[in-house]
């Protein structure tokens, strides 16, 4: 299956964080790392007293269930120190399970397609640089959500240049 995963981070050497978070989502079990958007710079959401995020998208293949992945993600979040605070507060690394085939799923620990995806620009800015013309369950496809969603402050900070992408 084809799982899209959104990263971000905004504390203790964000682009680290991201980087080593990729290479730990490259090794999960029974998944392989497909490709990796650039690294992009977002205005935090929410509480605007902390700094600015950086944030990607990657696409994994995977054999990991849905709720097996999500375990994964937030094995990775702890791994760095992810520490729960005020909702959408600073974060070491944010890990959000965004698309998973083509599935719908409403459980209470998981929402998929991720709820906030369609209005986020860190979101689907990166998403389209690695999957454009995806189609999104319950959404459309992913150039219309493009075109309703302002770049605004978003900025490339560290071009992918890897053919994976
Ligand atoms: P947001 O989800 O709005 O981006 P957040 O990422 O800061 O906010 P978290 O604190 O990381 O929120 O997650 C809170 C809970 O969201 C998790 O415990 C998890 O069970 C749940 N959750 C529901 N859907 C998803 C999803 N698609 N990806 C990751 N977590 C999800
Ligand atoms: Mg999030
Ligand atoms: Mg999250």
């Amino acid at each position: 299956m084809k799982a899209y995963i959104g990263l971000g981070s905004n504390l203790a050497d964000p682009q680290a964080q991201l980087q080593r978070a990729i290479t730990e989502l490259a090794q999960l079990p029974q998944s392989q790392l497909l490709a990796q958007s650039s690294l992009y710079r977002s205005a935090p959401m929410g509480p605007q007293d902390q700094p600015d995020y950086l944030n990607a998208v990657v696409a994994l293949e995977t054999a990991l269930p849905p709720l097996a992945l999500l375990a994964e993600l937030q094995t990775v979040e702890a791994a760095h120190q992810r520490v729960r605070g005020e909702r959408w507060g600073p974060r070491t690394l944010d890990l959000d399970l965004l698309l998973y085939a083509d599935r719908t799923i409403d459980l209470p620990a998981l929402t998929v397609p991720h709820p906030g995806l369609y209005e986020r620009n860190f979101v689907l800015y990166p998403l389209a640089e690695i999957a454009p013309g995806l189609e999104i369950p319950g959404l459309g496809v992913l150039g219309e959500l493009l075109a309703r969603c302002e770049r605004g402050s978003l900025v490339v900070i560290e071009k992918n240049q890897s053919d994976t992408a």
